[in-house]
């Protein structure tokens, strides 16, 4: 297939990019804004090979958009590309209604001219579990039918966007797929999020940063599992309809921290021989702190024979060998020289 991607240069696109390359399934032209979250080293490896092209460039810009469908003549798009970082919804929210929303809606658009000469032509977009908003401890996980219920402007802005791409399917027939899956850990994950700042945190031997008392509990799926499941979706998925996806896997986040210093412990030992829990500093709530999300994944079991293949255990261990083998990643991204040797070769 050919793929139109966008925001393929942040943590889920690029391990979706590299994935769909090195199976040699797919040719893929990438579409990103190389906002903050954006990184252009993650897919360097594929630089110089026709099965990959890549547009610097923003979903908001419909002649961008238009330019790629009209060279590119995509079978799939794939909408990765939003802000995703709740705190910063706090603080800019606008940003996040410009990308997540107008941008969603510039695409679809977009998407919608092009339909009508390329009949086969199908639209993905990429969303969230948090879309549904909060549930208590006692309350059944969310399944495709619950209400929409968000608590912050990132999850507001992606629940508009997944209202939209269901307009665009009802209102103009545009072959649409929507997957709502839940929290994502794995390698090139921008170190702001909970398992790349702690990991980081802990090698710099810094204060590990706990909202209220770690007690938000959040489903955990590794990335390459969604990016399987996306793959599945975009192969069976009936048009028209939403996917949820979720690891079976909820954890509180104050256990996601212990299971990363008590790794650590072994991996890394401190010099001064504490253990890196005692480096845990809990600090004022977020407002609009979701207590718990939790996702029902038995639609696309029972549909389409996808299920989460790697244990949490598992994934965990080896997110933390990757942060630790790709320190110079991480590094480059804390002292902000990421991405500014390439963006000088392309501007
Ligand atoms: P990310 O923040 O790591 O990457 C986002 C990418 O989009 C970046 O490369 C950025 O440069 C690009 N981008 C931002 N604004 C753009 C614009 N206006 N035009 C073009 N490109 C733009 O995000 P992620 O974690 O990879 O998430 C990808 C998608 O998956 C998002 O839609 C997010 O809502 C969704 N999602 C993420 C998670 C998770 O745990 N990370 C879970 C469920 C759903």
């Amino acid at each position: 297939m050919k793929i139109f991607i966008t925001g393929g240069c942040g943590f889920i696109g690029s391990n979706f990019i590299i994935d769909a390359i090195l199976s040699k399934k797919h040719t893929i032209h990438n579409l990103d804004k190389l906002t903050y979250a954006g990184n252009i080293d993650n897919l360097k490896q594929f630089e110089d090979i026709p099965e990959y092209s890549f547009t610097k460039g923003d979903i908001c810009d419909d002649k961008i958009i238009n330019k790629i469908f009209a060279e590119f003549q995509p079978d799939v798009l794939i909408n990765f590309a939003a802000e995703s970082h709740v705190d910063r919804s706090i603080t800019s929210p606008i940003d996040f209604i410009k990308t997540n929303l107008l941008g969603t809606a510039t695409l679809l658009n977009a998407s919608t001219i092009y339909f009508k000469n390329n009949n086969k032509f199908r639209f993905l977009h990429i969303s969230t579990d948090e879309v549904y908003g909060s549930l208590t401890d006692t309350e059944p996980t969310f399944n495709e039918t619950n209400r929409f219920n968000p608590s912050n402007p990132y999850s507001a802005s992606k629940a508009g966007a997944d209202h939209l791409v269901k307009s665009w399917y009802k209102t103009y027939s545009l072959p649409t797929l929507i997957t709502n899956c839940s929290n994502n850990y794995g390698p090139y994950q921008f170190p702001e999020k909970l398992i790349p700042l702690m990991i980081s945190k802990c090698i710099d031997e810094r204060p590990l940063p706990i909202y209220g008392k770690g007690l938000n509990i959040r489903d955990w799926l590794y990335v390459k599992d969604h990016c399987d499941a996306i793959n599945c979706v975009l192969d069976s998925g009936k048009l028209g309809e939403t996917y949820n996806l979720g690891g079976n896997n909820e954890i509180k986040n104050i256990d996601i921290v212990d299971t990363i210093c008590s790794a650590l412990d072994k991996k890394k030992p401190r010099k001064n021989g504490l253990s890196y829990k005692e480096l845990i500093t809990f600090v004022k709530d977020r407002p609009g702190h979701d207590y718990r999300y939790a996702i029902d994944s038995s639609k696309i079991k029972n549909n389409l024979d996808w299920k989460a293949k790697k244990s949490f255990k598992k994934g965990i261990l080896e997110t933390i060998d990757w942060y630790i083998s790709n320190e110079n990643w991480w590094r480059k991204i804390q002292n902000k020289t990421y991405n500014q040797e390439r963006l000088g070769l392309l501007n």
